[in-house]
């Protein structure tokens, strides 16, 4: 018979890009798994999270001291070690309310947390309305390697971790084994399942057809040495002798607009292309032949995927740290945070060194795990199911019961 839609509530914030391509890729990865079986609602939790709640002291303030109260109550006994941060209180004070209101509005049968400060908040916020029983709450981990021990909850259904690292971490904050998962980062199904032709995609993208390509690109927010490495880029992609270039540039700016406008406004020795925030990154990696990046994971993750050598130069100290050795000991990229330096090895890439390109592409493909994303939701409707099964064979239980007295 038609079974009943179930609603599964992703709580993201777009802080960075990663949060929310990972959100997106486990909606996506349930419609095309399990089609109308689940209806997925992605939820960012704090929108204006640069200008809140500095911008908007007064009534955050009173709201928070409101509520601040009643939550470190709550959590007394497992006081989490950042309760002392008065920022990270309000923020959470903040989303407490956010959450609830979630869980009013769409009555959801599982939650999805894919951010560090989403545990605590949701999994008690479930305890005082008395639903852990009925919701099933799991944990997406997105950091690679180096992560902040907010992600580890003991109270969670599962936590989904991309690395042995993780997990690794995750068992020494007190989960138990059943808990953890190794899955993979999630990558958007766009990346991992459509069949990208370099060609066509150059087409389309109205990029040079015969020139290698690189793309220059620093996170959701657009972060990191990029005009640097933009203008030293051309210097070395340009042939002086033959005045003519031996490589493309793509440099996508994300929600970066003061870098956009300024390069936008460079007269470019070689052809290239700026973008702002770009939705289907797919078809830019497709088109090119190595990357440029910090070491965010998910744009890490997804350059496995297609295969493309990475050049890392920058990190965010503490989370992304541990990016930089994953990529560089597998022989997947190299670190550099010198943007002369960054060119000149797209430079030789492109020219004498095409060999070496070649061999880190395989060695990032070899890194590369598309299905990490199809893993988890089919772990996370198994789980369901479970439960379900579960809650039938005890109401099976208690009905026999009945007949029996
Ligand atoms: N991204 C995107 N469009 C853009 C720039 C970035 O969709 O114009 C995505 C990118 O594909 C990746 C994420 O944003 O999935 C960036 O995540 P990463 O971990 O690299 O850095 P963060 O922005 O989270 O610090």
């Amino acid at each position: 018979g038609a079974e009943r839609t179930k609603n599964v509530l992703i709580l993201m914030s777009d802080t960075g890009g990663v949060h929310r391509a990972s959100a997106e890729a486990i909606r996506d990865a349930f419609k095309i798994e399990f089609g109308n079986k689940y209806r997925v609602i992605v939820k960012d939790v704090w929108k204006e999270y640069t200008g809140w709640p500095l911008n908007n002291m007064e009534s955050s303030y009173k709201f928070m001291v409101k509520h601040v109260q009643l939550w470190k109550v709550a959590f007394h006994s497992t006081s989490p070690k950042w309760i002392h941060s008065c920022y990270l209180a309000a923020i959470a004070a903040y989303y407490a309310k956010e959450v609830e209101a979630g869980l009013m509005e769409y009555k959801p049968e599982i939650i999805i947390s894919v951010h560090p400060l989403m545990q605590h908040i949701p999994l008690w916020v479930l305890k005082w309305q008395e639903l852990q029983k009925r919701v099933l709450f799991v944990t997406v981990i997105t950091d690679l390697n180096t992560c902040h021990p907010t992600w580890f909850h003991p109270g969670v259904n599962r936590c989904y971790c991309p690395s042995q690292e993780v997990a690794k971490r995750a068992l020494f904050d007190g989960l138990e084994e059943s808990q953890v998962r190794v899955s993979g980062l999630p990558v958007r199904p766009s990346f991992a399942r459509a069949v990208l032709v370099k060609d066509d995609l150059r087409k389309e993208l109205e990029m040079d057809q015969e020139l290698r390509a690189v793309l220059l690109m620093g996170g959701g927010e657009g972060m990191g040495p990029v005009k640097e490495t933009a203008k030293a880029l051309e210097e070395w992609l340009y042939d002086k002798e033959n005045k003519k270039p031996i490589g493309q540039m793509v440099v996508i700016c994300g929600r970066n607009k003061k870098l956009a406008s300024s390069l936008e406004a460079v007269e470019w020795k070689i052809p290239v292309k700026v973008r702002g925030f770009e939705t289907q990154m797919e078809k830019w990696m497709g088109a090119c032949d190595c990357i440029i990046t910090k070491a965010g994971p998910g744009t890490i993750a997804e350059s496995l995927i297609r295969s493309l050598p990475i050049i890392l130069n920058d990190y965010i100290p503490g989370q992304e740290k541990g990016n930089v050795p994953y990529v560089v000991e597998n022989g997947a990229g190299v670190f550099t945070r010198s943007p002369k330096e960054t060119a000149r090895i797209v430079g030789e890439w492109f020219s004498s060194k095409t060999d070496e390109l070649e061999q880190t592409s395989e060695n990032a493909l070899k890194l590369a795990q598309p299905e990490a994303v199809f893993d988890i939701v089919k772990d996370i409707d198994e789980l369901s199911e479970e439960r379900r099964h579960l809650a039938k064979f005890s109401y099976t239980l208690t009905s026999s019961f009945a007949s029996l007295v």
